[in-house]
């Protein structure tokens, strides 16, 4: 059968408008073309393959499972499934972890638990979340309406209730926001698909308070910025507060579909049997493959690597931009960074995009005025250096364009 790009315009929901080319294979920070071209590759599809393209230690977890267990459903347990588990509860401190297959799946089940609880505890008055403006939470109808952009929710019909947006880092508005029918606060602490934006320490510190003071449950979305994407396992680890409940996703089995929430038992505890499931959560192939990763992720030399790539990215960045000047400065922390473009760019962080690409350069955005840099966590100094170089090009190129 014969493929090309076309092919997705004839088969496919038109609800993505993928770039120019059709994947054929990918190894590493490496990915190929059915054309012939090698491009390298700075998004991991999304924060997702952390560890790279195809992983070795990834392709023997597969090998070897998928021999003994693909999937098994949740009336019995297995041993994969509750050593992933084990695994997070011991790196975390938190108690229980529930299992779903997605990062919208796992705010979903973090949500509808937080009115589960105050339902339970309080009754059904305390039901209001609060969330803040250009947040992303997944696109199932709750977790997407709970996100902090409308366009996203709009014209599906009537949404699910009890939902205020507010800024996100305004930590006056919050306080006249939140009140007793408060049952859930959801945050990302370092914004991702809205601009790569950091929860303010101070910010978070009031939230927590005033999450304590008025019963609310306060949600941490890690599903971007987790399992060592920020440069620690999660990012909360780097602010002055934990979260009662967090979501995890993205990276957690280095291209496999997994999600979970982390939380305590006395949370946990009000979702009962029958109260919530999912048939391929907690999917014994995805567990394993989410055991070796985090065993992988969580070691300190890793991190401390992560750290160090992160640094260099960044004096790079300077560089480029000393020769440039096209970005005003780079946000973000760990591998999770972004180029912010200079004023009189603004709106052009696709532009850049396309630019990159045609020098076989793979990025992301985050917003108009966003470049976005997820590249695989265990990028090597050789190949920034290579990435650099057609970043180079790609501005280069850019500015001579849009100047
Ligand atoms: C990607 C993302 C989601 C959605 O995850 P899916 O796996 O696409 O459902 C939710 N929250 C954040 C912060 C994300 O970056």
């Amino acid at each position: 059968m014969k493929i090309s790009r076309s092919t997705f315009d004839k088969v496919m929901f038109p609800c993505y408008n993928p770039m120019s080319m059709v994947i054929k294979k990918a190894h590493g920070v490496n990915v190929y073309d059915t054309e012939g071209n090698k491009y390298i590759d700075l998004t991991s599809g999304i924060a997702v393959n952390c560890l790279g393209h195809t992983p070795r230690g990834v392709q023997k977890v597969i090998k070897k499972v998928s021999s003994k267990l693909i999937h098994c459903s949740n009336i019995f347990c297995n041993e994969f499934t509750l050593t992933l588990a084990s695994k997070l509860v011991k790196l975390t401190g938190y108690e229980k972890v529930f299992f779903v297959n997605s990062g919208a799946e796992a705010n979903e089940a973090a949500l509808k638990l937080a009115r589960r609880v105050a339902y339970d505890v309080y009754g059904e008055d305390k039901n209001e979340i609060i969330s803040f403006d250009n947040s992303f939470h997944g696109r199932t109808f709750f977790s997407v309406t709970v996100g902090g952009q409308e366009s996203y929710s709009n014209g599906f019909g009537p949404k699910p209730a009890a939902i205020t947006h507010i800024p996100f880092n305004d930590t006056e508005t919050f306080k006249k926001t939140i009140s007793d029918k408060t049952c859930a606060v959801i945050l990302e602490p370092i914004q991702g698909e809205g601009g790569i934006l950091k929860a303010d320490d101070d910010f978070l510190k009031t939230v927590r308070e005033l999450c304590d003071k008025h019963n609310a449950a306060l949600i941490f979305d890690e599903v971007q910025t987790g399992v060592s994407r920020s440069g620690t396992f999660y990012a909360y680890e780097q602010t002055p507060v934990k979260p009662d409940i967090l979501t995890s996703a993205k990276g957690l089995a280095a291209g496999i579909p997994i999600g979970a929430v982390l939380t305590m038992d006395k949370f946990a505890s009000h979702f009962g049997p029958g109260s919530h499931g999912s048939t391929f959560g907690g999917n014994p192939l995805a567990c394993a493959v989410g055991s070796y990763v985090v065993d992988v992720v969580s070691d300190k030399k890793f991190l401390d690597k992560v750290n160090e790539t992160s640094l260099y990215i960044r004096q790079c960045i300077d560089k480029l931009n000393e020769k440039y000047h096209v970005f005003k400065g780079v946000r973000g922390e760990g591998l999770l960074l972004g180029l912010v473009l200079d004023d009189k760019f603004s709106g052009k962080s696709g532009v850049l995009q396309k630019k990159c690409f045609e020098q076989k350069l793979l990025t992301l955005v985050a917003h108009g005025d966003v470049l976005r840099l997820a590249p695989a966590l265990n990028i090597k100094k050789s190949a920034v250096n290579k990435a650099m170089l057609l970043l180079d090009k790609a501005i280069a190129k850019f500015i001579e364009e849009n100047a």
